[in-house]
């Protein structure tokens, strides 16, 4: 997975990428004074590359919060749940600015309690991922101050994405600001916090989103190629949003546009893409997140989700004190509707990450006995997870686990 096979000098991310435990996050290169960059890696991950010798003082921070190294364990809170992390309220809802909702992902929630931080003057600014405006398929970090840069943020891109490789710059800044990120970025930079008190003062609010994993960019260019069209031709690309979920839309230089519906697009080609280290994520929910969000999916009589178009709906769970306020306040300011949703339902909503959580425990036990590297995951309570699952779903992922490593498949 490296560009070469040398050691590069930092123990670190030597055993985490070649364990296939980067996340992508950027964190390393953020912290890094220069010495570590960040570089897409076939087939389309962002991954570190260290161009020149790291501090021991930084390697041993990049050690402390990197998500291929250590998870942040939960924090205790008033009510914990071993799949969907410590909460103090749990709701679904949606933005009532209809077109936050529409271009949302699912009910655009993240977007509007972002955007009435901002305009309550609680931030100065939003850190988040948009489109590349010069290659659509790629993502860049930036900082929204105004509704259209949120609204222009809004949805989600299932490739490769760094926001915190430039950590170091936004935390220079004398500025407060909205972090939004992936839970392994917001994973990172509460460990950061641990280590710099400017990451306390300057990020008032972590927000995440619950996530299935992250693909490569291949996975994209497969759903751009399966619409007929070729990558390289693209100057607009959605992933979904726009409805909920919303179709996968590609627009060409000579105006051909290319659509795919979510199920067929993540389905059928970007869930087959996903990196190593999601397939063991101790911590997808964003629990240490101070809110986290996540489609509130319609179970079907199966109990499998329904991916009919409908108005957007978000799940979102408060997990602190300070996320809780904002949400009150912006509830209370009509910028979004929410309804109290018992726990227990949302397992209908999301059973995929039912799924994955209570087998995290089995895999993670196959990489330790395949002597692999593995995450630190204390405290995101995977043994209670692993309680829930069935002896052969769990036997069948050990040894799943291990004849992938064994093959080099991961
Ligand atoms: C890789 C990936 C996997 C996901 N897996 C799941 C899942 O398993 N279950 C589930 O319910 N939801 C998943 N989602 C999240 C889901 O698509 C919605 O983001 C979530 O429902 C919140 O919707 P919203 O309308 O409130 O957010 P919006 O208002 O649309 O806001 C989304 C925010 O996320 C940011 N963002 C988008 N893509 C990225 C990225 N790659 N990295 C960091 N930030 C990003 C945007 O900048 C924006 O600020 C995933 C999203 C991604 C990107
Ligand atoms: S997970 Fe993040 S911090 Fe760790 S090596 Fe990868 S990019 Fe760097
Ligand atoms: S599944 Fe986990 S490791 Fe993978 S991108 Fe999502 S939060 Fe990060």
């Amino acid at each position: 997975m490296r560009i070469d096979d040398r050691p590069t000098g930092s123990p670190v991310i030597d055993s985490v990428v070649d364990g296939q435990l980067c996340a992508g996050c950027g964190l390393c290169a953020g912290i890094s004074q220069g010495s570590i960059e960040m570089r897409l890696v076939d087939p389309g991950y962002a991954r570190p590359t260290v161009v020149k010798p790291l501090p021991p003082t930084v390697e041993a921070r990049i050690a402390a919060a990197c998500p291929g190294a250590v998870v942040a364990p939960w924090r205790q809170t008033q009510a914990m749940h071993p799949y969907w992390g410590p909460y103090h309220r749990v709701m679904t809802g949606h933005a009532n600015d209809p077109d936050l909702r529409f271009a949302g992902s699912s009910g655009g929630l993240l977007s509007a309690l972002a955007l009435h931080a901002l305009e309550s003057g609680q931030v100065d600014a939003v850190a988040h991922i948009h489109a590349d405006p010069d290659r659509a398929t790629h993502n860049i970090l930036s900082l929204s101050r105004t509704r259209a840069d949120i609204l222009a943020g809004a949805g989600s891109r299932y490739g490769a994405t760094s926001p915190l490789s430039t950590i170091d710059a936004l935390l220079s800044r004398d500025e407060r600001i909205l972090f939004i990120g992936k839970p392994c970025d917001v994973s990172a930079l509460r460990l950061l916090g641990e280590q710099d008190p400017r990451v306390a003062r300057r990020i008032p609010f972590m927000f995440a989103f619950f996530c299935g994993g992250m693909p490569s960019l291949k996975g994209t260019d497969r759903v751009i190629g399966a619409m007929g069209l070729n990558p390289a031709d693209v100057i607009r690309f959605r992933y979904r949003g726009n409805g909920w979920p919303g179709e996968a839309r590609a627009e060409t230089r000579g105006g051909t546009i290319g659509t795919m519906s979510y199920h067929d697009s993540w389905g059928g080609h970007l869930s087959k893409e996903v990196q190593f280290r999601c397939k063991i994520c101790p911590d997808a929910v964003g629990g240490v997140a101070d809110i986290a969000c996540a489609d509130a999916w319609y179970g079907g009589e199966s109990g499998y989700p329904m991916f009919d178009e409908a108005d957007g709906r978000s799940l979102v769970l408060t997990r602190s004190g300070a996320g809780d306020r904002l949400l009150n306040d912006a509830v209370a300011a009509g910028i979004c509707e929410v309804t109290d949703c018992p726990i227990a339902e949302v397992d209908l909503m999301q059973p995929g990450q039912v799924r994955r959580k209570r087998v995290i425990f089995a895999r993670a036990a196959a990489v330790r006995v395949t002597g692999q590297p593995l995450p630190q995951m204390r405290g995101l309570l995977i043994g209670r997870a692993a309680w829930r699952a069935g002896i052969g779903e769990a036997t069948r992922n050990f040894a799943g686990t291990i004849r992938r490593i064994i093959l080099g498949r991961r």
